[in-house]
């Protein structure tokens, strides 16, 4: 066993008993399995492009406001805290929270639903699988192999959810889709830790966008109990630092009941093997009720108020509508295409003819920055700019 793993349970993934890659490769000389997974992903392309990619707020907007790559490295840090207390693999948590949304589109959810519309009639468009996609197949930069060829450990954690249809064609990855099985305590972790980063950093750029007031999220219980605590432990604090320090205190109690309850659950449970732990019933990384409650009633206020708030609506409108300009524009006329891009869509013609076109032309609007897919339409659509 490496060096750098005594200190793992044994619940949890072991990188020496990893089920591999797909590509046979000589194990790392310095590092374990998963640490040469989280360096591959950083040097990626498609992880630098994290940093012009938002989910709610786009980059004109502020440079104030989360990008992808700082919700990623969120994810993260949540992760990592975790994991170390419950005796996880830090590597890996690391590994699969900063891929987790390598395959998302310009634009966050607007930009996916828009692309997903349009690839309708070619097998839809989503996100979680074309993160799989970017990390399996479309990374361009090592000599033996296309992708990153990432461990089956990562690869599993990257693949949140999965239809039976799609996970047909994904062989062991896609197994666990059939027979209701788990996939590690760190895949199970990373999901969650998606979750603390994104409620609680939505609400800190919702106020600091001025989409949301404090009034208004008065009526969710986990704030207001923080809020009001926060006010009476600091009265006259200035009003962002008091928010800085409501939501810390948001995430710390979210942190610690995910770490109290599954705890709980592991212990209750005592997997000896993360394949024990596969084969368990439920995940055993999960809140409380009280917590999960508290959660749902947060993102409930977040959808209502925020995610619907007409300004976010009008940039929804007008992601949808350039997405599907582009999509339009490169199949009704490929020779458009860059020549990298169009060589990929002569690849992928070769076997399926209009799918491999349109997924060609998904996989090129997939991986645009919000300001390269805005420049890109501009090129196409106004005959005064630069080609
Ligand atoms: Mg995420």
């Amino acid at each position: 066993m490496s060096e750098n793993c005594t200190k793992l349970a044994p619940y949890a993934a072991h990188p020496d008993d990893s089920h591999g890659r797909q590509h046979t490769e000589e194990r790392p000389t310095y590092r374990t399995e998963y640490q040469r997974d989280r360096d591959r992903i950083v040097h990626s392309g498609a992880f630098r492009r994290l940093e012009y990619k938002t989910q709610v707020f786009v980059n004109h907007e502020g440079d104030m406001f989360r990008t992808r790559l700082t919700h990623s490295i969120e994810v993260a840090q949540i992760g990592r805290s975790v994991a170390r207390v419950l005796l996880l693999n830090e590597d890996l948590i690391e590994a699969i929270a900063l891929a987790h949304d390598l395959g998302h589109t310009p634009f966050g959810h607007a930009g996916q639903d828009a692309l997903n519309s349009c690839m309708q009639e070619y097998g839809g468009f989503e996100h979680n699988l074309q993160s799989l996609r970017v990390v399996d197949q479309l990374e361009a930069r090592y000599a033996d192999f296309s992708g990153l060829n990432l461990t089956f450990e990562t690869r599993e954690g990257i693949l949140k959810h999965c239809s039976k249809k799609d996970a047909r064609e994904l062989g062991a990855l896609g197994e666990r889709f059939f027979t209701s099985t788990q996939p590690s305590l760190e895949a199970q972790l990373a999901n969650l830790a998606d979750e603390i980063a994104y409620n609680n950093h939505d609400v800190d750029d919702g106020l600091r966008a001025d989409l949301i007031t404090l009034d208004q999220l008065s009526e969710v219980e986990l704030f207001r109990y923080h809020v009001d605590t926060v006010n009476k432990s600091y009265p006259g604090l200035n009003p962002r630092r008091a928010i800085h320090e409501t939501i810390r205190r948001m995430i710390n109690e979210q942190v610690s009941d995910l770490i109290k309850n599954s705890r709980d659950n592991i212990s209750h449970c005592q997997p000896e093997s993360i394949e024990a732990v596969r084969q368990q019933k439920n995940r055993l990384i999960c809140f409380s009720p009280q917590m999960q409650q508290k959660n749902r009633d947060m993102k409930q206020f977040l959808h209502h108020h925020l995610y619907r708030h007409y300004r976010v609506q009008r940039m929804s409108g007008k992601a949808t509508r350039l997405v599907s300009d582009l999509f339009n524009t490169f199949m009704d006329d490929p020779s458009t295409l860059p020549p990298e891009q169009l060589q990929h869509l002569k690849t992928l013609q070769q076997s399926r003819a209009q799918m491999g076109r349109a997924r060609a032309v998904a996989d090129y609007i997939a991986g645009m920055t919000d300001r390269y897919a805005i420049l890109e339409h501009e090129r196409l659509f106004n005959p005064t700019a630069l080609t």
